[in-house]
């Protein structure tokens, strides 16, 4: 299963909180535009939301036109100069730079008024570093890397100060390098908590991540920042602004995915990145679920699986004749047999095939392509009978006939007769998978040839009552041509343990036959322990009853080969 971790400490930062915060909280007490100089934030939504909130983000001054207008200074903070300079306009400022880069301008200020040159770790064109630098005067230089650090000449002193979001790893090589370049150095990370919090959690979580999806604004330096962290540590790594830039694809196969989001995310979008992940993994899982059970059913439903648990009934038949050979011919002349007939009077089962999907596809979309399949099946069915005895085909092809026009003509008739499917179906079965092996083996009927046939036709019976009881527990029409509908639950229930009793007692004689055979008596316990689950109504749907009714056969059958 797929795990999907969500950063902790990712969206939207303290500093970047509360300047949100107090834009809103001033336009519920303001009718007046507020205006903010640059955006708050990286986030095209967030921009236009706060827009329908009266608040403005602004590039230049002269695009206020109101005088007093509010004016919000956002949490990166700005230039001294700056700020002199609006606070001369007839404006009302309000200061929105994070404490925490205050606290930077306040270690600026101390040592560059000692003399101390201040070198700027961070990018030159960031509003922050652009309001550092403010700050630190002329003595100053802005490095945003190993190389540009080298460069730098040397100094009597130097102040080494961060971008608030800068990297950890690279600030402590530029602190290392520093020493090269001056006697007299002081060291300030000022690389904010919540960004350490934030870069610690993202080493952690990618080195084991298949994918880390970072969101956030593409043009957003910490964003930025934070995703080259992930490329470099996770197998795999996506910048996206929006869930919509997430597909199957990216998600695909991917077993540790992290979440992570730079500081100006705000959180909702990170939830809505983290369902759309959900909902990519989930179906993806839906449709593979899917698939199998589609595989199942059509494997169920389209008469293979009954046509492998006849072939197990010939050769429960055989075996218990003595036989030591496994009558290839004869097996593959009963599975083609069942499976010939069981789909074609499926496919005239109008009422059992619209009520399954699966069912619909096989027997009414593809009915001609299935109707000549189980045709094709019958015929070879024949063809390998008439290579066994004469005899054999000309008895298996007078069943066949009747069988493919028994749903459309024979059945018109029978169907007043109580129970006359359970019975008719059984006789077909029976002949298939025990009769053909008799004749096919022993010539003369004795008594304990009989036997078998009836302990054969039992077991068919019994099976096929408990298909009518699955039938009707899945809401399907059951007519009185079934023994279930007649007799009711009860009787039917003490029917099915009286038969079962039966094939147990029949077994335990004609296993004299060969006593090894005794090995698969256990299996006979099957059909009880069916027949009492579907009496206590934990009756699957009908594709897994199927399965679970025709695996009787399957089970004695197999327990013979071992
Ligand atoms: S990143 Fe850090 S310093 Fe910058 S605004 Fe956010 S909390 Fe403040």
């Amino acid at each position: 299963m797929p795990k999907i971790i969500i950063a902790k400490n990712a969206g939207f930062c303290p500093g970047v909180k509360s300047a949100i915060d107090l834009v809103i909280e001033l336009s519920k007490k303001n009718q007046k535009k507020i205006y903010t100089l640059g955006p708050l934030i990286h986030n095209k939504d967030v921009i236009k939301s706060l827009e329908e909130k009266n608040i403005f983000a602004i590039e230049n001054l002269d695009e206020i036109k109101e005088e007093n207008a509010i004016l919000v200074i956002r949490a990166h903070g700005i230039t001294p100069e700056l700020e002199k300079y609006i606070r001369n306009k007839k404006l009302q400022i309000i200061d929105g730079t994070c404490p925490l880069v205050k606290n930077v301008h306040r270690l600026i200020e101390k040592y560059s008024s000692q003399g101390y040159w201040t070198v700027i770790l961070g990018d030159k064109d960031h509003a922050e570093v652009i309001g550092l630098k403010g700050y630190a005067g002329e003595k100053s230089f802005i490095i945003n890397s190993i190389e540009e650090a080298q460069k730098l000449p040397e100094m009597d002193n130097i102040h080494l100060v961060s971008q608030t979001t800068q990297e950890e790893e690279l600030f402590y090589k530029v602190a290392n390098l520093m020493k090269n370049k001056t006697k007299n150095l002081i060291i300030s990370n000022t690389i904010c908590n919540p960004t350490k919090l934030r870069q610690r959690e993202t080493y952690e979580f990618s080195k084991n991540a298949d994918l880390v999806i970072v969101v956030g604004g593409k043009h957003s330096a910490n964003t930025q920042r934070l995703f080259k962290i992930c490329s470099k540590l996770a197998k795999s790594a996506i910048l996206i602004e929006r869930p919509e830039e997430l597909n199957e694809k990216i998600i695909s196969g991917k077993e540790n995915i992290f979440i992570t989001a730079g500081a100006s995310t705000p959180n909702w979008l990170i939830e809505s990145v983290f369902e759309k992940t959900q909902k990519l993994l989930k179906s993806e899982k839906e449709k593979f679920t899917e698939f199998l059970n589609i595989l199942w059913k059509t494997f169920i439903n389209s008469g293979i699986y009954t046509g492998i648990s006849a072939a197990f009934l010939t050769l429960i038949s055989s075996q218990i004749l003595g036989s030591n050979i496994i009558p290839k011919k004869i097996l593959l002349t009963s599975t083609l047999f069942v499976l010939s007939l069981h789909v074609l009077n499926r496919a005239a089962e109008k009422n059992e095939v619209e009520a399954d999907e699966i069912k619909k596809i096989i027997f009414i979309k593809f009915a001609n392509t299935i109707k000549t399949i189980a045709y094709i099946s019958g015929i070879f069915s024949l063809l390998i009978s008439a290579t066994i005895n004469q005899k054999i085909f000309i008895s298996i092809s007078f069943i066949w006939l009747i069988g493919i026009i028994y749903p459309y003509t024979i059945s018109k008739h029978f169907h007043k007769i109580n129970g006359s499917k359970d019975i008719i179906l059984s006789l077909g079965w029976t002949f298939a998978c025990s009769i053909l092996p008799i004749f096919w083996l022993k010539e003369k009927l004795t008594e304990e040839i009989l036997l078998i046939i009836i302990f054969i036709f039992i077991l068919v019976f019994i099976r096929s009552i408990l298909l009518s009881i699955s039938q009707a527990h899945n809401d399907m029409i059951v007519g009185k041509e079934n023994i279930y509908k007649v007799l009711g639950s009860k009787k039917t229930e003490f029917l099915l343990y009286f038969l079962s009793l039966f094939t147990i007692i029949i077994f335990f004689y004609i296993s004299h036959l060969n006593k090894n055979h005794f090995t698969t008596f256990i299996s006979l316990f099957y059909y009880p322990l069916i027949i009492y689950i579907f009496n206590k109504n934990k009756i699957p749907d009908k594709t897994n009853s199927e399965a679970l009714i025709d695996f009787q056969f399957i089970l004695t059958g197999a327990l013979f080969l071992i």
